[in-house]
């Protein structure tokens, strides 16, 4: 088994940090491999750091949280002390040129500075998909999926904005396109992981929402069931999740659609579509 690939991406509440490494894990779940995603948020309520640790493996991942990054992407500059820890040799930087201005003290590999905000601001016109450049840029350094997988996560992701604003799916795949052009005379594209099986999915359905979960994502840890406010997440013995442990099942008569579940989950096992 290959180990996991690590990523952590940090920067500013607001500059869409965790939807970055959700839409990595995203991919890569479609794309049939293993993912986790795990946000770390500081205690502020307004303008904190925002952290996400993410990880990509041909094989399932035992814990969503890990020491050194093979990949660390950094958005500000405040964001260079809490990738600190995350960091080695090993690592290969991105950093958001605009706002970082100094990693030297990291000690890390190979750094790539990357103006997505200029890229977003001049070629898109649309300073706010700054981030789906500097994903993009990412791109050329992770581990391979098929093609499109990205862009069927951007779809998937915001797919109750895209249909009001139609124009932005455009926006948002020549974001992509701009961000790996960026560092492609730098970058061989990274090695693909070996496919896996896709994993299957349960549908259940109320008055309130649509609740899809994938058994074979769900490593028994029990959040969602602390979580849940009325106690409707249960252990299923007839399903069993990657670590052969059984994994959840959701009583649709009870369930609220508050979407706890699918945001406490570590392991996109989840998710919770409000109607
Ligand atoms: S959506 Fe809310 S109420 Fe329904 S299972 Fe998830 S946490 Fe429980
Ligand atoms: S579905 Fe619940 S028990 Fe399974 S991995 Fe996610 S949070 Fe843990």
């Amino acid at each position: 088994m290959a180990a996991p690939f690590k990523i952590i991406v940090c920067g500013e509440g607001g500059q869409g940090a965790k939807s970055i490494a959700e839409l990595i894990a995203a991919a890569a779940w479609t794309d049939g491999r293993h993912a986790t995603c795990l946000p770390q948020f500081g205690v502020e309520k307004r303008g904190g750091l925002t952290s996400a640790l993410t990880q990509v493996s041909d094989s399932p991942i035992p814990y969503p949280v890990f020491t050194t990054a093979d990949l660390a992407v950094i958005l500000s500059q405040r964001a260079v002390e809490r990738v600190r820890a995350h960091v080695s040799p090993r690592t290969t930087v991105v950093v958001n040129s605009h706002l970082v201005k100094d990693v030297a003290s990291l000690g890390a590999g190979p750094v790539f500075a990357i103006d997505g905000r200029a890229v977003a601001a001049e070629q898109l016109h649309d300073s706010r998909v700054f981030n789906i450049v500097m994903l993009g840029a990412m791109l050329r350094f992770l581990p391979q999926l098929s093609a499109g997988m990205y862009v069927t996560a951007l779809d998937q992701r915001f797919d109750k904005h895209l249909a009001a604003h139609p124009d932005l799916r455009d926006t948002y795949r020549r974001a992509l396109e701009l961000g790996q052009e960026l560092v492609a005379p730098y970058v061989a594209p990274a090695a693909p992981l070996p496919a896996t099986d896709p994993a299957r999915s349960r549908t259940v359905e109320n008055a309130r929402a649509v609740i899809t979960r994938w058994p074979g994502r769900c490593k028994s840890c029990g959040l969602c069931l602390a979580r849940c406010p009325v106690k409707c997440i249960a252990w299923d013995p007839q399903e069993l999740g990657q670590t052969g442990e059984p994994a959840i099942k959701i009583d649709p008569a009870k369930c609220l659609g508050c979407t706890m579940c699918e945001q406490i989950c570590p392991d996109f096992a989840v998710k919770v579509e409000r109607k």
